[in-house]
């Protein structure tokens, strides 16, 4: 069977909360970094490219979303996905409708719609307009958000001064009256020369009726919420096995030792990695021990490994730089604070290295740009994503770049900030049991 749906997403945490939710929707999915080289990997449903276009020039955002849809189209997938975030992050220089309009063209197709509605997460459209819980987008902390900073909650008009073509609304009135009614909407919009409809939703099941209203469009833009509808259009055309629950996301059986890297510092991992402390052997990586850089780095890493060697086979081990807030400042005073940054992630991802090299094949890692390190040294080309540990964090089975035949099977869990509750490491290694 070839890849059903192919998803473009413009930042990483975006693209695992898609395909998460593709997952749990009963697609087999795998989410890839960057546009992917090589042909895709057998066995997935949907495929979800994780660029990082939200914030670089528009030009730029075009190229690559541009370069990953030439993939997908290679790869046969039947319809395609732009997933951006569902505060309709934009720049005042846009990429959303730029990037759009760019795929659409591509996909020699004139209409598509815009719904970033999460509902779950208290992402509502009413009347064209976003909420963010109880306030307005324009009114809630995304006003001041330092790269996209949204100044108006109606998307017919953000969007509108993005785009060249005619933005028009499939308005709550239509949304509510079920799949056919928005669907009618959607041609009498193209009648009067929309190429865009904003559409409102306000519960999962408004975003289920517009998944199956979209079943003949070419090309969907929004957040993961709409992801929700989209499978039954492709099981009712016989192209997707219905599959039991949870089956989806069924990874190979876990091998190898357990291992926690964190290099998170928010308020929810100092939590948990006190949490884990009371549980498991752990050792601190000191920043200021680094500050010299070079064969300093390497003396510490030697030493966690050397450390961590004698610790492995009795149980999960915990490294971590993980501090509190003044001790981070303090660091940072020291250090500079890109400095400090870039030399625990160095540290943290040579320290990912010799784990698994030692025979972790179980490895959670706490922090964004820490996981991207991480990820990095460790040659990881995809993701195939497997059961959730909590919202938004999926365990995940490591996919080696095509070609290289060397990684050994490495189950992975990439943890951002503040996602995950006080047990969420142990929780992690009960879900992968
Ligand atoms: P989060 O997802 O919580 O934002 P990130 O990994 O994205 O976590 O960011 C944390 C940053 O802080 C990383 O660059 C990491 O290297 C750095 N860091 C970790 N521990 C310390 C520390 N003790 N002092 C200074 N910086 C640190």
């Amino acid at each position: 069977m070839t890849v059903l749906l192919g998803c473009i997403a413009d930042d990483f945490t975006g693209g695992t909360d898609l395909a998460g939710m593709l997952v749990k929707a009963g697609m087999r999915t795998v989410q890839l970094i960057g546009v992917p080289q090589g042909p895709p990997p057998a066995d997935v449903d949907a495929v979800v490219i994780a660029l990082k276009s939200r914030t670089n020039a528009p030009e730029e955002a075009v190229a690559e979303s541009l370069a990953a849809l030439a993939w997908l189209q290679q790869a046969g997938c039947k319809q395609f996905y732009f997933k951006y975030c569902s505060t309709f992050d934009s720049t005042p220089c846009g990429n959303i409708g730029h990037v759009a309009e760019a795929l659409m063209r591509a996909l020699d197709t004139d209409f598509t719609i815009a719904c970033p509605a999460f509902p779950a997460n208290g992402r509502t459209i009413y009347k064209g307009n976003l909420f963010v819980g109880d306030v307005p987008l324009a009114e809630s902390g995304m006003r001041d958000h330092p790269l996209t900073p949204m100044t108006d909650s109606n998307l017919v008009r953000v969007l509108q001064q993005q785009v060249q073509a005619k933005v028009g609304l499939a308005d709550f009135s239509v949304v509510e009256k079920g799949a056919a009614a928005i669907a009618q909407r959607f041609t009498d919009l193209r009648g009067q020369g929309c190429h865009f409809a904003v559409v409102d939703a306000v519960s999962n099941r408004d975003l289920e009726a517009i998944g199956a209203a979209c079943a003949d469009l070419k090309l969907i833009t929004g957040g993961s919420g709409i992801a929700l509808g989209l499978p039954q259009n492709f099981r009712q055309r016989g192209q997707l096995a219905p599959s039991p629950a949870g089956q989806a996301g069924r990874l190979p059986p876990p091998t190898g030792l357990r291992a926690v890297i964190s290099g998170s510092c928010s308020v929810a991992t100092q939590q948990q990695v006190a949490h884990l402390r009371e549980l498991a052997p752990s050792f601190h990586v000191d920043p200021l021990q680094l500050a010299a850089g070079g064969e300093v780095v390497d003396a510490v890493v030697a030493q966690a490994l050397a450390w961590a060697d004698e610790h492995l086979a009795q149980g999960p081990v915990l490294i971590y730089a993980t501090a509190t807030p003044d001790a981070v400042r303090a660091v940072q005073a020291q250090l500079g604070v890109e400095r400090a940054g870039a030399l625990v992630e160095e540290t943290l991802a040579a320290i990912a290295q010799g784990l698994v090299r030692l025979g972790v094949g179980q490895l959670i890692v706490a922090g964004g740009e820490t996981s991207g390190a991480v990820v990095k040294a460790l040659g990881v080309a995809g993701l195939r994503i497997g059961p959730e540990i909590d919202p938004g964090v999926p365990w995940t089975q490591a996919l080696p770049a095509p070609g290289d035949d060397g990684m050994a099977p490495l189950a992975l869990a990439l943890k951002s900030g503040n996602f995950g509750t006080v047990d969420f490491f142990s929780k992690g290694w009960q879900v992968l049991a």
